[in-house]
């Protein structure tokens, strides 16, 4: 078996940077020129994982196919490698020692200090490695969180320095990215920050071999060699990365600066052809010249930080790209909508997604979109609460039962329509309990889903822990909210859509967390369509 190459991606001066996007556009054009690569995440903070963290702290939770709750650049890596990721990708450093701890416990280091140094660099090096041992890949690329000089990082930068040290420069190699801020005053760029977060790698013993420099202007040749010299790197290594329209310019713009070339000359891997990017180019020139445009209401109570929502973003962009129509999305908050105002927050935009969420705030204002898409007729797609919301609404308006409600927020409902799911019931703990990862959905023919998947069987990820009610199912379907998807092996309803509307499905899993760059999600394709059709149709009744 070919020895594994890693690399290592660290960051400096700033958090904040773009590690994932680098990490991701340099995996994608390694990809690209046909070698087999996968990305992970170690971040050091103490949380087994970032499941049990506040969305307004850290963004969303992605979710991989086999239900880890991992860091939101794990979606990066997904939407631009087109491959899947899983719990082995995202390490953090309540992970490590949660494995230590258990291990003492078992008896494993008997006799032994438990130490930071050998005992948990060992583990870290062991997670470090882990994906490389079953000849699945040829690059593996890690992104260490936060940035070099942090306390909480060191254990993480030492087990880099000993991995470098074991695998040698050939086979291991650390990108450092880091600032260079131009000084409007002066009217120039500066390289201090960028010498002194080398040198603080240097104090841990190790010397980066490829300097990655973000930054508002492009850097000149001057510059590149006094970072050269400075920081020890041949000049060829040091990589300008100016700031990008769209995240997806990133890989381009790195081809230019051959970082993937750089990587494989210092790897000794034969360079051979120009990576083959065709698929990728293609889906930049349908985003940058569209043909139309459409506005998009985003209802959800974490608006206020838009990483909280990050994949549902990015699968709007990929859906408007396959439909060469610019999405703009106005982030609504939840909280703010009512009957009096949803007209005038709401009215103006040609769909309205109601986003995931959890627990009792906004949910009144997410029924009341809810309502406003259904009587409107603006095309609808909940996810996830979006859906919970959808059939709540349905169930007190429609079908009349006045206090339908999900048993998260009301316990004692007389109503119970979206409700505890049975295997949930015992469970106590939070972290890791949830319905997670993927799950196959059966699709039902002549629904508009079916239509788009084009397919009768397809497999969806999940992060939840109520379902619909299917007591209720028969009395929906009689008024016109079909069950278009459920769960050939537990029969738990997956989708529900209205019939009698242009475009109202709401699904109980995520598509938002399969839509690729160059595989842009049916349902996010087909939700801009429907805002497409929605808006001709409002201008021919105008004039
Ligand atoms: N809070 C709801 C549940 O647990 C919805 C979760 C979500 O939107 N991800 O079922």
């Amino acid at each position: 078996m070919a020895q594994v190459k890693y690399v290592f991606v660290t960051g400096g001066v700033t958090s904040s940077l773009g590690k994932g996007i680098i990490s991701a556009s340099l995996g994608k054009l390694l990809v690209a020129r046909g070698l087999r690569v996968t990305i992970q995440k170690f971040d050091p903070y103490i949380n087994i994982d970032p499941g049990t963290l506040n969305p307004y702290e850290h963004g969303e939770c992605y979710v991989t196919e086999d239900g880890a709750e991992t860091d939101l650049d794990l979606g990066h890596y997904e939407r631009f490698l087109a491959a899947n990721t899983s719990q082995k990708n995202n390490v953090t450093t309540g992970r490590i020692y949660n494995n230590v701890i258990t291990k003492e416990r078992e008896g494993e280091y008997l006799g032994k200090t438990v130490q930071v140094i050998p005992h948990i660099t060992d583990e870290i090096k062991r997670n470090f490695l882990a994906l490389g041992h079953n000849g699945d890949f040829d690059i593996i690329i890690t992104e260490i969180g936060g940035s070099v000089g942090d306390i909480e990082s060191l254990p993480f930068i030492e087990a880099i320095r000993q991995t470098k040290w074991d695998l040698g420069h050939e086979n291991c190699i650390v990108i450092h990215l880091t600032l260079i801020p131009y000084l409007k005053a002066v009217g120039e760029l500066k390289t201090k920050p960028t010498q002194h977060s080398v040198k603080r790698l240097l104090e841990s013993g190790i010397q980066p071999d490829i300097l990655v420099c973000r930054s508002e202007r492009a850097i000149n040749n001057d510059i590149r060699k006094k970072l050269a010299l400075f920081c020890n790197v041949p000049i060829n290594s040091v990589i300008s990365s100016i700031d990008a329209k769209t995240i997806y310019d990133v890989p381009l713009l790195m081809r230019k600066e051959k970082l993937d070339e750089r990587v494989m000359e210092i790897f000794q891997l034969p360079i051979g052809e120009e990576p083959d990017l065709e698929n990728w180019k293609e889906f930049l020139t349908r985003l940058k010249n569209p043909t139309k445009e459409v506005n998009i209401a985003l209802v959800g109570k974490y608006v206020e930080l838009h990483d909280a929502y990050k994949s549902i973003a990015e699968s709007l962009i990929h859906g408007g790209a396959r439909n060469e129509c610019k999405v703009n999305v106005s982030w609504v908050s939840s909280e703010e909508i009512e009957n009096e105002n949803v007209e005038e927050l709401l009215g103006g935009h040609d769909g309205i997604l109601i986003a995931p969420g959890f627990g009792e705030r906004g949910i009144e204002g997410k029924i009341t979109a809810a309502k406003y898409a259904r009587e409107t007729k603006i095309p609808f797609f909940g996810i996830c609460l979006g859906l919970q919301v959808a059939v709540i609404e349905f169930g007190r308006n429609v079908l009349g039962y006045k206090q339908a409600a999900s048993t998260e927020i009301s316990p004692n409902t007389k109503d119970p329509i979206i409700d505890l799911m049975e295997e949930q019931k015992k469970i106590t703990k939070k972290g890791g309990t949830m319905r997670l990862g993927a799950y196959s959905c059966r699709l039902k023919e002549g629904t508009k889903v079916y239509k788009l998947y084009k397919s009768e069987e397809i497999s969806e990820r999940h992060r939840h822990r109520y379902e619909f009610n299917n007591e209720y199912l028969e009395k929906f379907e009689s008024k016109g909210m079909v069950a278009a998807g459920i769960n050939p092996d537990s029969n738990l309803v997956e989708i529900m859509e209205l019939k009698s509307h242009p475009w109202y499905i709401g699904t109980q899993f995520h598509p938002e967390l399969k839509s690729r760059v160059v595989e842009p999600h049916p349902l996010f394709v087909g939700f801009v369509k429907a805002a497409v059709d929605h808006r001709i149709k409002k201008e021919k009744n105008k004039s």
